[in-house]
This record gives structure tokens, sequence and C-alpha cells, in this order.
């Protein structure tokens, strides 16, 4: 078996730790460099080659970068892609505007994947709420989302996805409400109101496993692929 060289930027974050003890555990994937903001002693004793965030350009060539980091982070990995020409599968949340079309025209040259939410059950909720949305004409939306006090970005990138699927299926646009506490890994409930009734759809991710194995999964089917922009629904769950 060919093993995936895989550089993991926002390794001592989060969702970062998540990835390297998955991918490390993983036979099809080599972790070839983690990109940190900050120092991991356990790196040392995994023997991955560990480079800050100014040291890109001394990193060894790999397949796919996997980025779960902060918007500043962002510009740089994005161009470290292209510069070794390799793929990019980002969860990174709070993209701005500019920054999401500098990822659209660097899929002219690598394949990338940016997805605001790499679990099964967002997915299926995004299906459902298409369904739900068009059924439900006229009635109000709200979406309520919860996460630990540390994430920075609000609505969360989950919660305006989620809204984007009530859009796509003619739902009114919703109201959104952000609550930070504790260690709560992500939680999301769109709620449709109608006259007398009161329709409630829930995702509750219990750790961050989930997100990093679909982010694995994800770079797995990505590395290879032609340049291009690709969905997590049509690399993973279809
Ligand atoms: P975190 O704050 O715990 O970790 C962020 C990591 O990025 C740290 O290692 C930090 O040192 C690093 N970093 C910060 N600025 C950087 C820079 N300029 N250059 C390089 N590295 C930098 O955050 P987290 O909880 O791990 O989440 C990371 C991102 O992933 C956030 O945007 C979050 O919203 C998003 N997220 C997405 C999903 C998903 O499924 N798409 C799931 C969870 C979290």
């Amino acid at each position: 078996m060919t093993t995936m060289k895989i550089l993991i930027h926002g390794a001592s974050g989060r969702m970062g730790r998540a990835l390297l003890r998955l991918a490390t555990a993983d036979p099809r994937f080599q972790v070839v460099a983690a990109v940190i903001g900050r120092s991991l002693p356990a790196l040392d004793a995994l023997s991955i080659p560990v480079f800050g965030p100014g040291q890109l350009g001394n990193t060894p060539n790999f397949d796919v970068a996997i980025d779960f980091s902060q918007p500043d982070g962002f510009d740089a990995i994005l161009g470290h892609c292209l510069a070794r020409n390799a793929a990019l599968v980002s969860g990174t949340t709070g993209l701005s505007a500019e920054q999401q079309q500098r990822l659209t025209d660097a899929a002219d040259k690598i394949p990338v994947l940016w997805a605001a939410n790499f679990s099964i059950g967002v997915a299926v909720l995004q299906d459902l709420l298409v369904r739900a949305s068009a059924a439900l004409q006229g009635w109000d939306v709200d979406i309520v989302e919860a996460h630990h006090s540390g994430k920075k970005d609000a609505p969360s990138g989950t919660a305006l996805a989620l809204g984007q699927a009530v859009q796509r299926g003619g739902g009114k646009a919703p109201h959104y409400a952000s609550l930070r506490a504790g260690d709560i890994v992500g939680e999301h409930t769109v709620q449709f109101t109608g006259i007398g009734e009161r329709l409630e759809l829930s995702h509750r991710a219990g750790n961050r496993d989930i997100f990093a194995r679909g982010a694995l999964e994800a770079a797995q089917r990505l590395a290879g692929r032609a340049a291009g922009s690709y969905q997590l629904a049509e690399l993973i769950f279809r």
C-alpha cells in the first residue's frame, strides 16, 4: 500500500491534535510535517517534523495539506499548496469573502476541498433542511449554535452552511444566535416556527474525532485528483 504524505496545519490546536492522533495510527497516512502555532511536546515522541508558521518553505513535499487553523494562517497554507502542487483540505472557518475567492482561484491549479463541517450527521442534516424548507414555506427559521468558549468566529461556519441549505430549499432567511461556553464541541439546532407548531432539527457533536475522521477520508480521496473545487458529499457520502 502506498502511504499518503500529509502535512497538518494547525497541529497544536484542538482539531490538529485529534488529526495527529488518528493519522499517526492509520497506516494509509504518513504525517511528514506538523505546522504548529505553539509547542506540542507529544510530537517529540511521535518523531514528526515540526515547523512554525513562518517555516512553511522548509517542509518536505506532501500529497495533501489538512488545515484546521485560523483565518490569518489560511493564505500561507493555500500558497504553500500551490507552490508544491499539492491538494488542500481545509476546515478553517471564519474565512473572508476574499479568502474564499482565493480558494476558488486556486482550484484552477490544485484540488481543493473546504467544508464548514466534516461530520456525517451534519451532511445529512443539510439534506433534511432543503426538504423541510421546501415543505414549510413562510415559516420563521432560527439557527442556534453552541461552541466552546475559545471559538473565535460567530455564527459558526456550520450554522451559516445550514442557513444556506435552508435558503436552497426556499425557506425564509434565518436568524442566528450563538452561545460560547465551557468545552462544548459543537451543537446546532434549526428551528422552523409556524402558527401553533414548531419543528426542531438538532445535531450534537460529542467529540472532535468525527471531524478529523471526515477530513482524513476527504484527504485520502482528494489527493491525486485533477485540479478543481470538490464538495465533501461528492467525495465521501455519495
Ligand atoms: P484551536 O484554536 O484549538 O487551534 C488552531 C490552531 O491553529 C493552533 O494550532 C494555532 O496555533 C494554529 N494557528 C493559529 N493561527 C495560525 C497561523 N497564522 N498560522 C498557522 N497556524 C496558526 O482551534 P480548533 O478548535 O482546532 O479549530 C481550528 C479551526 O477549525 C477553526 O476555524 C474552527 O472553527 C474549525 N473547525 C472546523 C471543523 C469542521 O468540521 N470544518 C470542526 C471543528 C473546528
